[in-house]
């Protein structure tokens, strides 16, 4: 991953949820503070209120308290009497005790004070000159308005007009309230404005204001003259009648939503920070997670580009490769593509093992890893197949990089301590300039690697025009062998003589297929039975020679039939079933049949092959292991085979008598073979002395140019319709 993309990566999955927490938790704090904010106002407005009708109706309660003695006849009585024992009882003492009036007087109609009590003060008529200012205008007003009769106000709760006000009186905050003090009866006549009049003080600090506090629950009341600006404090205004300002009641204000606020924000800082850290957790999980994800993307994306076994970049990585080397390169250079593919690793596959097959494979790419270096690459196409491509370079530089690939491989790998010696062919395609095509150039590879195996492989082979022709003949072979097997004449069997080394008398015949090419005359078994086999028609192929040569030895009396059949046949499910069904049909005697199978056949991991011997045995079929000698490790696995006969492959009879022969191997062959109860046929025999070196050796039979070569049935015919000793050999 690159670093902007992880960076952008982070920010994602972990830094936004962060953030959208802190958000979160900010925007709902402040939603929460602003809630509590307005709803301290409204309680704040409401306590604003609540003062504001305590102090009115305090206004009102005092000059109704005022009535309880100022409308009696009883004080009309007796101020005009001038009783001031009993005014002192009446007005002025007991409204003090009982009202907490804080002071009493009682004015005559000129406006000159009869009585006066102020609490505290001892000289009671100098006090009203305290008051006197505040409560002329009132005292005025209300004997105008006794004058003119106005009884405005008077209800069945008040019983007589009265003035009051709000004022200061030496500091001190206070209602002033005036009564006439008049008869409740009637009975006492009094002239309208010659009623005497009485004066209430209540001071509205001091106990007034520890009341309230105690009352309602205001905190830290106080009365102040000015307005602090403090935002910590409520003020009510207290106002004159004539609209000026006599001070302000001060208080903390009681605020419900702080108090919850306060409640709350531990709780709400708790839950924030638990939702940062859930978030934070969530986003660290889920950055882990996809990181996780990216790096298994990754690795199955080097899954999807290179191969699983060995590592290596597979196929569509190197067409990719290719394609991009061929873009990027111009009209003057060259760029190779090498075909690679592995010489004998068939065998070591199916005689070793697949486990076995895949550590070799390991160790291959490794090598030509080494080899090529970092700028060539080396790709596993599948199989045993590798290639490389190599662009800007020359052919000198590439046959060098051949070189070095086999030799490389040539050097004996070791799988589980066993020491594996196998060979490399390259085909190599050169083309310069871009305007290649590569799929043309990989095509010619292949081609050039077909015929470096062709060559006898180990080595490699530069892609030139006849190549295509070559190949191009191959299809034609293919095709033409298609229609040779439905033909009825093509397809022919030659039998070659095999004969017993011990009284040379001939005792069977080998079945070999013979192809008439209409065009090109009689081709070689060795050339067209690999294409039978590449194409599968090695199946029918086989079925016709054995049909054909047990209907043929039907004639021969006990002659022994010797079929060859391959490895590919043998790995067929329905081998032995149809094998039994055409003896079935000729009503040829299984006894008189012998196949001959090669060591690849019996390394098969199916076990089919193995199945169809074992079902074959059983009925009278024997089994021959042809060409001995030459597969993989012919002695190791002779231990394992079912066969009855080994058949000396004709390379070792060709060496007998010449310097560093194998008369010491095929003794050896021989004599573990009859260890083993089997029998042995010699072929390629077309000398005299290897007759005798191979009778000495105790070779059972013997085939070969020197006694006859393959026959077609015409002349078997005959060489059957002789004396039995006419057709001994004798040597
Ligand atoms: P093979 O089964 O080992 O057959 C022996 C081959 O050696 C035959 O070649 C035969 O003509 C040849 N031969 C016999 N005696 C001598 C000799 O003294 N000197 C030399 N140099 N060669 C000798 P041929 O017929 O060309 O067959 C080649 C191979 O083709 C056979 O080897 C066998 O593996 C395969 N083949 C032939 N016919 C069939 C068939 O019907 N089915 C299958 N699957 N394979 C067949
Ligand atoms: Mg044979
Ligand atoms: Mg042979």
């Amino acid at each position: 991953m690159t670093q902007q993309p992880r960076q952008n990566f982070l920010f994602l999955q972990v830094v936004l949820p962060i953030l959208l927490a802190v958000g979160l938790s900010i925007s709902l704090y402040l939603t929460i503070r602003w809630s509590s904010r307005q709803s301290d106002l409204v309680s704040s407005a409401r306590q604003e209120q609540l003062v504001g009708l305590i102090v009115s109706r305090l206004q009102a309660r005092i000059a109704h308290d005022q009535e309880s003695s100022t409308v009696w006849d009883d004080a009309v009585n007796a101020v005009q009497a001038a009783d001031t024992a009993w005014l002192d009882m009446n007005l002025g003492e007991w409204m003090h005790t009982y009202f907490q009036h804080d002071g009493a007087f009682v004015l005559n109609p000129k406006r000159e004070v009869v009585y006066a009590f102020l609490a505290g003060v001892a000289d009671k008529k100098s006090a009203y000159l305290h008051v006197k200012p505040f409560a002329d205008p009132l005292v005025r007003e209300i004997q105008k308005r006794l004058n003119a009769g106005d009884t405005t106000g008077i209800d069945d709760q008040v019983l007589s007009i009265g003035e009051s006000d709000f004022t200061s009186i030496e500091g001190h905050p206070a209602i002033i309230s005036v009564k006439p003090i008049v008869s409740d009866t009637g009975e006492i006549e009094l002239t309208a404005g010659q009623e005497f009049l009485h004066i209430a003080v209540r001071y509205l600090d001091g106990d007034f204001l520890h009341e309230l506090a105690d009352d309602y629950q205001f905190d830290d009341l106080r009365f102040s003259k000015v307005k602090v600006q403090d935002d910590a404090r409520s003020y009510a205004e207290l106002k004159a009648a004539s609209g000026a300002t006599v001070g302000y009641f001060t208080w903390k204000p009681f605020e419900p939503g702080s108090a919850v606020m306060q409640a709350t924000t531990p709780v709400l800082a708790g839950v924030a920070l638990s939702l940062l850290v859930i978030m934070a957790l969530l986003g660290v999980v889920i950055w882990r997670r996809s990181a996780h994800l990216k790096a298994s993307q990754a690795q199955l994306a080097h899954l999807a580009h290179n191969d699983i076994l060995t590592g290596l970049p597979n196929r569509a990585t190197f067409a990719r490769r290719l394609a991009k080397m061929l873009d990027a390169s111009d009209e003057t250079q060259t760029t190779a593509v090498l075909y690679l593919d592995l010489d004998r690793f068939k065998q070591v596959n199916d005689t070793l093992g697949h486990p076995v097959g895949d550590q070799l494979l390991i160790q291959v790419a490794a090598r030509l890893r080494e080899v090529a270096g970092t700028d060539t690459t080396v790709a596993r196409l599948g199989g045993d197949e590798f290639t490389s491509a190599i662009s800007g370079t020359s052919q000198e530089d590439v046959e060098r990089l051949c070189d070095q690939f086999i030799t490389a491989i040539r050097q004996p790998f070791a799988v589980d301590g066993q020491p594996i010696l196998i060979g490399l062919s390259i085909g190599v395609a050169l083309g310069h300039g871009n305007e290649i095509d590569a799929d043309e150039l990989t095509r010619k590879a292949d081609i050039a690697l077909y015929h470096a195996k062709a060559a006898g492989r180990n080595r490699f082979a530069i892609f030139g025009t006849h190549m295509d022709e070559l190949v191009r003949s191959k299809r034609d072979l293919e095709r033409d062998l298609r229609d040779a097997i439905e033909s009825k004449d093509q397809i022919e069997v030659h039998y070659q003589p095999v004969f017993s080394a011990a009284d040379h008398a001939m005792k069977g015949v080998e079945a070999l297929v013979r192809w008439r090419h209409p065009i090109k005359g009689l081709v070689s078994p060795d050339q067209f039975i690999p294409v039978a086999e590449e194409t599968r028609m090695i199946e029918s192929l086989g079925e016709k020679v054995l049909r054909e040569a047990c209907a043929a030895a039907l004639e021969w009396g006990s002659l022994e039939v010797a079929v060859n059949a391959s490895a590919i046949e043998l790995r067929s499910e329905t081998y032995a079933m149809r094998v039994v069904s055409i003896l079935g049909q000729l009503g040829f005697d299984p006894k008189r049949l012998e196949i001959e199978i090669t060591e690849t056949a019996l390394a098969d991991n199916s076990g089919h092959c193995e199945k169809n011997i074992g079902a074959l045995r059983a009925i009278g079929v024997r089994f021959a292991l042809d060409d001995f000698g030459t597969g993989f490790s012919s002695f190791g696995r002779l231990q394992r085979l079912d066969v009855d006969r080994i058949k000396i492959d004709k390379c070792f009879v060709a060496g007998f008598g010449k310097p560093g022969g194998n008369e010491d191997i095929v003794k050896a062959m021989i004599g573990i073979a009859h260890a083993k109860g089997l029998s042995t046929t010699a072929e390629g025999i077309e000398t005299p002395e290897q007759n005798d070196i191979l009778k000495k050796l105790g070779c059972d039979d013997l085939q070969g140019y020197l006694f006859s070569k393959p026959l077609p049935k015409r002349q078997i015919d005959e060489l059957v319709a002789r004396p039995s000793e006419a057709r001994t050999v004798t040597n």
